[in-house]
């Protein structure tokens, strides 16, 4: 059982105990306002559970609730199926009115996710502080991996292929040999080398919290910041932008300025 931020549930389908509920079809339009709770299958399937998301995200800024009220609880979701966390902090996040809160949340849980991810696997070799992409020329520096940050110039029609400063990323932190600033661009960068060699790689379109909850243009920022702190990322995020998409991509506004720096 899940408590929401308004003090509504979600429950698993095997804890209900009503039949005062509705099922959840993507066809379904005509909620009124006294729906009971919402019945939700989930399926081993991001782009069904993402849909089902979007669509619920839709219901909500409508003002579409669904209730069932048992023993003074109100139920509002029964689900079943749901193999991932990231289903439940779908919903924590849903009722996450304010948005810089729900975008904090979005973004320290996608964080955590990949931190798991990137622990369990560990597809980098590291020895010595020595990772395999130091000795296959995939970073320029001779340790700690890839975090070195570079600056392309400024004023070069060809700036896009010529770099200059490169030196570690300040952001790094010495002692604990780890990025001082949870930076999610970083985290879903993996050199080729890597790619190449191992079966893994990280792609932001196999995780359903970024496909349901973030649009095109802020997944472009969520990929191309580097070296940017959390909270620059996270304004970036909230920024209104009415820029049409081929120019926002075009143009790079994604980035966070000044426009320089960018992962090795
Ligand atoms: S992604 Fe590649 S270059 Fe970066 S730490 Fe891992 S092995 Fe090293
Ligand atoms: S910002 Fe990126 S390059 Fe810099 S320390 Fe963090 S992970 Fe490494």
């Amino acid at each position: 059982m899940l408590k929401l931020n308004d003090g509504s549930f979600v429950v698993d389908y095997k804890d209900f105990i009503s039949n005062n509920f509705i099922n959840y079809s993507f066809k379904k339009t005509n909620y009124d306002k006294h729906n009971p709770a919402l019945r939700i299958y989930f399926k081993n399937d991001l782009k069904h559970n993402t849909r089902i998301f979007k669509q619920l995200i839709k219901l909500k800024n409508a003002g579409i609730n669904f209730c069932t009220e048992i023993n003074g609880k109100k139920i509002r979701y029964i689900i079943s199926n749901y193999n991932t966390d990231e289903v439940l902090k779908g919903f924590e996040a849903l009722y996450m009115d304010d948005e810089r809160k729900r975008i904090e949340f979005l973004y320290n849980t996608i964080f955590d996710e990949l931190d798991d991810i990137w622990k369990n696997i560990n597809p980098c070799g590291f020895c010595n502080n020595i990772c395999e992409g130091i000795k296959h020329k995939q970073s320029p520096g001779n340790i700690d991996g890839c975090c070195y940050s570079f600056e392309y110039p400024k004023h070069s029609i060809l700036s896009a292929h010529f770099t200059e400063n490169l030196q570690k990323c300040k952001f790094f932190d010495k002692k604990k040999k780890r990025c001082s600033i949870n930076n999610l661009s970083c985290k879903f960068f993996v050199c080729s080398y890597v790619k190449k060699t191992t079966s893994f790689n990280i792609s932001m379109d196999d995780f359903l919290l970024v496909q349901a909850f973030f649009n095109k243009k802020q997944k472009l920022i969520l990929h191309y910041n580097y070296f940017r702190t959390q909270e620059e990322i996270i304004n970036k995020l909230l920024e209104k932008n009415n820029t049409p998409y081929f120019i926002y991509y075009w143009k790079s506004k994604y980035r966070i300025p000044p426009d320089t720096y960018n992962k090795i």
